[in-house]
């Protein structure tokens, strides 16, 4: 509770990977790999930055109440959580994916949308489900589920999916097929409000050296 620097935080996997060019842009090097070492707290090269690594879901709640100051978080993610009382400077453009309506090979999804039928929807992704099929005036029964979405319609569970899909593999070994584009997800920087004004010092020039690396990048 002592600590003076700045926290950022971050979920393991793709986030991670994916991260580290835009810390390096900003300085910053983790001294380990959270995916070898089982620390939950990382150090980097410098004494006042270091890493928390949490659920990708977690992360917009460890910002929003200051234990950390900085996060990385999908817009998936944003979206479910609210972000209340989180500025959002930065669209990092990494972890790109798009949510999709997907269903089984051969069920006429275009057709029972059209008879006005009840569809049953399953979903880690319930805000931007509901607000999907309400824009399209169809009624849901909606099942939250907390991953492996793509087994839900193959055993009965529900008739679709709303699913991040990027290259479709997981959709097409599963013999489901995307029938409807929801949004364009990627990942944001998120930051505390008030740490942003006690700690705009340390906190700047991180979003100024992921600006840039985010800049470049999209002008390759
Ligand atoms: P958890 O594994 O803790 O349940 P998660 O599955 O959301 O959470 P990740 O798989 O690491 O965690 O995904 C982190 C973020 O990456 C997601 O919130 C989303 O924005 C993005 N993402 C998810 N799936 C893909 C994908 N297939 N391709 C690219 N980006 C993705
Ligand atoms: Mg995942």
């Amino acid at each position: 509770m002592t600590y003076t620097g700045i926290t950022l935080a971050l979920s393991k996997g793709r986030i991670f990977e994916e991260t580290l060019p835009l810390l390096a842009a900003a300085g910053i090097t983790p001294t380990e790999n959270p995916e070898s070492s089982r620390k939950l707290i990382i150090g980097t090269n410098r004494a006042d930055v270091r890493l928390i690594i949490v659920r990708a879901s977690d992360v917009p709640t460890y910002v929003q109440y200051g234990a950390a100051d900085l996060g990385i978080a999908g817009k998936d993610v944003l979206n479910e959580h609210g972000g209340n009382g989180l500025y959002q400077p930065l669209d990092l453009q990494i972890a790109c994916c798009r949510m999709m309506v997907a269903v089984r090979e051969g069920y006429d999804y275009a057709g029972t949308v059209k008879q006005g039928a009840r569809i049953r929807v399953a979903t880690k992704y319930v805000n931007a489900a509901r607000e999907h099929f309400a824009g399209k005036g169809v009624h849901i029964d909606l099942i939250k589920l907390y991953g492996s979405m793509e087994l839900a319609p193959l055993v009965g569970l529900s008739d679709v999916i709303v699913d991040l899909v990027s290259t479709g593999g997981t959709l097409k070994a599963n013999g489901l097929v995307a029938v409807e584009h929801i949004s364009d997800i990627s990942s944001r920087l998120i930051v505390n409000q008030a740490a942003l004004k006690l700690k705009r010092s340390l906190i700047q020039p991180v979003i100024d050296g992921f600006s840039s690396a985010v800049g470049t990048r999209g002008a390759a």
